[in-house]
């Protein structure tokens, strides 16, 4: 299906169906080098508008999302339909049943110490075959040059790549996550990773 442009950032049309078999599919085939995928609500064009790098990378992004009303106002103003409106928060507890199913692993990164591990152990609950690769917060110093990859980003790295993820979940907000994943994404071993705001929040209760 062609992609919807909405201030120049190309929008996939598809269903939480679609977004949940392609990750199955790539998965399968152990995608390399990672995918990343992205949900966009109104806010994050809002500073895709004044932040080029961050905008550079959404054009970059193998699939991104339409999330919420101001993103699906903008595509009926073009008179583009689009078919759902897909975010990581209804996203996540499908993915978890997908992975279960599947024999896929998730890796959890982001939030605030203790957040992302809390919200692993009550997906866990939820889908006892679910496997939780590992968990990492988000507050390490990520920022790398081109040449150089600090040395904590690197551990971080090597923490992900040795849990040996299918999928990495990326909760460090808009747009430090996707910056994140760009900027890393030909170090990681995983197959797709996705940013998903602040998600490990909700579901850490
Ligand atoms: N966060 C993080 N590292 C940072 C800044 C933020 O892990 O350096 C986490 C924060 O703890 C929260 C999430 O990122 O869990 C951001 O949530 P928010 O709702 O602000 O993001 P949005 O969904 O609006 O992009």
């Amino acid at each position: 299906t062609p992609k919807i442009s909405v201030f120049g950032i190309p929008f996939d049309n598809w269903t939480m169906k679609q977004l949940l078999d392609e990750v199955l599919q790539q998965c399968q085939h152990r995608a390399q080098p990672m995918q990343q995928y992205a949900f966009i609500n109104a806010d994050c064009l809002n500073i895709s508008t004044k932040n080029e790098s961050y905008r550079q990378c959404l054009k970059q992004t193998k699939h991104i999302f339409a999330d919420g009303i101001g993103v699906r106002l903008a595509c009926i103003s073009k008179e583009k339909a689009l078919q759902d409106n897909l975010n990581g928060t209804d996203m996540f507890p499908r993915l978890c049943q997908l992975a279960a199913n599947n024999n896929l692993s998730i890796f959890m990164l982001g939030g605030a110490p203790d957040i992302a591990q809390s919200a692993a152990d009550n997906m866990q609950q939820r889908y006892p075959k679910l496997k939780i690769a590992g968990c990492h917060h988000g507050y390490f110093d990520s920022e790398s040059s081109s040449e150089s990859i600090n040395e904590e980003n690197q551990d971080v790295i090597d923490t992900i790549n040795q849990s040996n993820a299918d999928i990495l979940l990326v909760a460090m907000g808009a747009p430090k996550q996707e910056l994140w994943l760009q900027a890393n994404k030909q170090h990681l071993t995983c197959s797709i990773g996705i940013g998903v705001g602040g998600l490990f929040d909700f579901y850490a209760k």
